[in-house]
């Protein structure tokens, strides 16, 4: 799994920090970013459930959940392009 931060949607809602304060946190710019130290190669699986739901949980979309095969699971890719 990946996580993609678009840098340039985020407008620093704290709505992800709040479902996942482990990996997520804002920056001294108030955009969010991966909190230091948190390694997503160790992450539990509840972890990884919270940094979905903190995802999900963004009013821009701004973060991108890659499945370990590579592919967009969250926003959920547009249908009509497959
Ligand atoms: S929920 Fe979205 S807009 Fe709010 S801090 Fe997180 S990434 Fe930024």
């Amino acid at each position: 799994m990946q996580i993609k931060i678009q840098r340039d949607l985020c407008v620093g809602t704290t709505a992800c920090v709040d479902q996942a304060p482990d990996t997520y946190e804002l920056g001294s710019d108030s955009i969010v970013k991966i909190k230091d130290g948190f390694d997503l190669t160790k992450a539990s699986e509840e972890q990884k459930l919270k940094l979905i739901e903190g995802a999900k949980s963004c009013p821009v979309k701004a973060l991108v959940i890659i499945d370990d095969e590579g592919k967009q699971v969250w926003p959920e890719p547009d249908k009509k392009a497959a």
